[in-house]
């Protein structure tokens, strides 16, 4: 028996659950901020099996598994890894979720926050032992997609790539479906690849899974835009079933004067050209942004968190959020918030842009604010932003860039005779079922729901993915009434 094995079954439960957390690693400051690879280390074996030990197993129903949207067995992997059989772990986190690498580094741990022990020492780092164990099971060559030799004739088109998409293609072509995803960019992997930076989640880990799926199988597409090159009815006519994952990737814009101006981004449009490596890049986002000395990102959410910490990397001396309402009301993961500060940005609440000014070449070089008071609570039940009379400036800037919210492309909607939209071009979807106004078309994730999280996109995909299959066997998913 191990040090290890010996101090943990020497413990009682009541021991464990008083146990202070350990720590994961991240790179120094100093020194991340020089690059985009990964910022968090994680945890060492040793740590990783100490941190595990903490979990003091409780009974069924574990509030980490019930707050898991996948609901993936948080207890067996903890215990697994606090006997130190890490890549077994991994194999049980990857058995409810097809992207556990990607999902114990990007998501906000809603599995955490259930954690009994938040109460006490700290909840278990559960995220960041998901992201070490599947890591360990992937070098262990146990995350391998396995197919049945019988397949079943049929064939299904994925539309996007990104978490819904992959989570749909993995699950069908396990079932023995022919899969083919298609994708508007020039690599697969959606948001994963184009949307979050490689400082959160390497980019070679998703292309691992994409390789996975590859070698299951799966056709990837790319460079197509699904309603431009084909449409959602060329694709009826030759595959079984249609699966709709196209996210919610095009960008809000304030419509406030000078947003045009050289130097004023989009998020996703500078998170691109800030964190793609080029030879992943369309032809028309080449190349790193200039970014200046100052920048002013507009938004709350994580992805203006995304893009200060890019503009960090990329040498900007002055990064500022700005955001209308208070820290109350912001949206984002306050963890990655705090990583974001701690790498050097600052933060300013209730204030938000009126104008963006140019110089004589028609390059950003100022921007109008106005500052804001809280008002009563609009539709989101959160506190309506009022502007206050009188209180505009001026400040130089030299780099704007706006987060200010997502919604699909709504291009599908346009093209598509039948499928049925809402607002913000959101598709009209059974969330149980992923079925709509179409019959054989099916969508989940936040081209259904609004943006949302990995781990979210992933169960409702699973959910729409199971019935495909039954689609594809004969039996009967109601479409969704298109009023
Ligand atoms: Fe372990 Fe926390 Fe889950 Fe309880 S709630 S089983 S302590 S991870």
């Amino acid at each position: 028996m191990s040090a290890e094995t010996a101090f943990r079954s020497n413990i009682s439960r009541i021991s464990r659950a008083n146990l202070s957390p350990i720590t994961y690693c991240k790179r120094p400051v100093e020194e991340r901020i020089r690059d985009f690879q990964e910022a968090i280390v994680g945890y060492d074996e040793f740590s990783a099996l100490f941190e595990a030990s903490r979990c003091i197993q409780c009974p069924y129903p574990q509030a980490c598994t019930l707050n898991c949207p996948a609901g993936n067995d948080i207890p067996e992997a903890l215990w697994l890894i606090s006997e130190g059989r890490f890549a077994e772990a991994g194999q049980v986190f990857a058995r409810t979720s097809p992207l556990p690498e990607i999902c114990g580094r990007v998501c906000p741990n809603l599995c955490q926050q259930g954690c009994v022990l938040s109460r006490r020492k700290g909840a278990v780092s559960i995220g960041k032992l998901e992201a070490f164990a599947a890591d360990k099971a992937r070098q262990a060559g146990l995350l391998k997609i396995h197919v049945p030799e019988q397949k079943t004739g049929k064939r299904v088109a994925v539309v996007g790539s990104g978490p819904a998409g992959l989570t749909v293609a993995e699950d069908l072509v396990r079932l023995g479906h022919e899969v083919t995803v298609f994708e508007a960019w020039p690599q697969p992997g959606g948001v994963l690849v184009y949307g979050i930076p490689n400082f959160k989640l390497d980019k070679q880990i998703v292309m691992n899974k994409v390789h996975d799926l590859e070698e299951a199988g799966v056709r990837f597409v790319t460079n197509t835009r699904i309603g431009e090159q084909l449409t959602i009815a060329d694709l009826q006519a030759e595959y079984d079933a249609v699966f709709l994952g196209t996210g919610a990737g095009v960008e809000a814009r304030m419509n406030i004067p000078g947003e045009d101006l050289e130097g004023v981004y989009t998020s996703t449009d500078f998170l691109v050209r800030a964190n793609v490596p080029e030879e992943m890049k369309p032809d028309d986002k080449r190349g790193k942004p200039f970014v200046g000395r100052r920048v002013a990102v507009i938004g709350g959410g994580d992805t203006a968190v995304d893009c200060a910490r890019s503009a960090i990397r990329l040498g900007a001396e002055e990064v500022t959020i700005i955001y209308r309402r208070t820290e109350q009301e912001m949206p984002g993961n306050p963890k990655e918030r705090a990583i974001c500060l701690e790498e050097g940005a600052k933060v300013r609440y209730l204030e938000a842009p009126v104008a963006y000014l140019g110089d004589e070449n028609g390059r950003l070089c100022a921007m109008k604010l106005v500052k804001m008071k809280l008002g009563e609570p609009d539709a989101s039940g959160r506190r309506r932003p009022v502007p206050i009379e009188g209180s505009e400036y001026v400040e130089p800037i030299d780099t704007v860039i706006l987060a200010v919210g997502y919604w699909p492309d709504p291009l599908l909607g346009e093209t598509t005779k039948g499928l049925a939209t809402r607002k913000w071009g959101l598709i009209v979807a059974d969330e149980s079922t992923g079925a709509t106004s179409l019959p054989g078309v099916f969508a989940a994730g936040d081209n259904v729901h609004g943006p949302d999280l990995v781990i979210t996109a992933v169960s409702a995909a699973h959910a729409a993915a199971k019935h495909i299959h039954a689609y594809l066997c004969g039996q009967p998913v109601p479409t969704v009434d298109p009023h």
